[in-house]
């Protein structure tokens, strides 16, 4: 595979795992040239994970997107990119246990996952997304996130972030 970071096309394959009942393998690889480690996937082309959206429109799931996102919410924030790709792992990984047969998840069910992941990583990074993916419309929705956010903390027997549906 070609590498993202000097274009060479030897590498080694430093680890495999099959996901989803072996609909899926992903393979971490090493280029041979740079030492750059990146991640590819393979799966049958009739397994692909599609996302439905609330206009019941459906869009093949894309790793780049998830991650462009949330590269976006942790703009200028001290994230590693390390930490970004395992997010994406870990998020495809439970989307194809969730899809399980039907191969199919919402775009509510992933843009909930992507907010519990940033809940947990970035407060600010978090109020981001969630100002992008809810359509806040006005200042007082902002203003009411914020303080569910601080409210959150240290407030035993509340069960974290209640994710509101979203309109699109
Ligand atoms: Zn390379």
């Amino acid at each position: 595979m070609r590498c993202p970071l000097c274009d060479s096309l030897e590498d080694k394959v430093i680890e495999s795992r099959s996901l989803a009942g072996g609909s899926s393998i992903r393979r971490r690889r090493e280029c041979l040239a740079c030492g750059y480690r990146f991640t590819s996937y393979e799966r049958l082309e009739d397994k692909q994970l599609m996302v439905v959206k609330r206009s019941d429109r459906r869009e093949p799931f894309s790793r780049e997107k998830l991650e462009k996102g949330l590269e976006q919410a942790v703009r200028k924030r001290a994230v590693p990119q390390l930490q970004i790709e395992s997010i994406v792992n870990e998020i495809e990984e439970q989307a194809m246990l969730q899809a399980r047969a039907g191969n199919e998840i919402s775009s509510e069910w992933l843009g909930d996952r992507v907010l519990d992941a940033l809940y947990n990583l970035d407060r600010v990074a978090y109020v981001r997304f969630a100002s992008v993916y809810r359509n806040f419309t006005n200042v007082a929705e902002f203003i009411t996130e914020i303080q569910k956010i601080t409210s959150w903390r240290g407030a035993p027997g509340v069960a974290g972030p209640t994710h509101e549906k979203r309109q699109d």
